[in-house]
């Protein structure tokens, strides 16, 4: 039987939301990523959606109670299974979910170490002319391999600094949930420094499919 309640968790930069929408495309279920319900939530401004802006545009964190409150409403509408994308992020986040109507069946974990993760980042490469991104095998590449200018930029070191502020928020807070969920015999693990579809491969095998 393959599982319908999914949880997919790594660092950024690890690929999960390429692999998230592929898993839920394949489970036909809905992907939830708080990131989206968020800005749906803003977006239609509705109470929580209001009380969020004010956090955000204030600097702050979201709370764990506002977030959980967008969740619960998310899973009363889709109560025939879903995948979750970076969610929880938190230890109480993780517990309140387990208390829900529905809680998690499997969660999977995308192992890629910190320096392969910044490899990945540096490598990247916008195309200012056709828009395409892609990573180059030699850094100093300029000539788009699409539209054929020399007309690629690199962002690292914006990429770079961003992606240190949220690994090191990943390791404090997500990271702790792999033991909370390891003592609940739910944790799996799947190295994700292989290619895109050796890992959905994996993930397949994991979720019964
Ligand atoms: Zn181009």
């Amino acid at each position: 039987m393959k599982d319908k309640n999914v949880i997919l968790l790594g660092p950024p930069a690890s690929g999960k939301g390429t692999q998230a929408r592929q898993l839920a495309g394949y489970l036909g279920v809905p992907c939830l990523g708080t990131g989206k319900l968020l800005r749906d939530e803003i977006e239609r401004e509705t109470a929580v959606g209001l009380e969020a802006k004010g956090y955000i545009e204030g600097g702050s964190y979201v709370p764990d109670a506002v977030i959980l409150a967008m969740v619960e409403s998310w899973l009363g509408e889709n109560v025939d299974g879903w995948l979750m994308d970076g969610f929880p992020r938190t230890i109480p986040q993780a517990e309140a979910l387990q208390e829900s109507a529905i809680p998690p069946s499997r969660v999977i974990v995308l192992d890629v170490p910190r320096g392969d993760l910044e490899l990945r980042i540096t490598r990247r490469r916008e195309c200012t002319g056709c828009g395409v991104t892609f990573a180059v095998d030699h850094l100093d590449e300029v000539i788009c391999p699409d539209c054929k200018t020399p007309t690629l930029v690199s962002r690292a070191d914006d990429a770079l600094d961003s992606f240190k502020v949220r690994y090191e928020n990943y390791e404090e807070l997500t990271v702790p949930l792999f033991d909370y969920y390891e003592g609940l015999g739910m944790l799996d693990r799947v190295d994700g420094t292989q290619s895109p579809d050796e890992v959905f491969a994996e993930i397949l095998k994991l979720v019964g499919g």
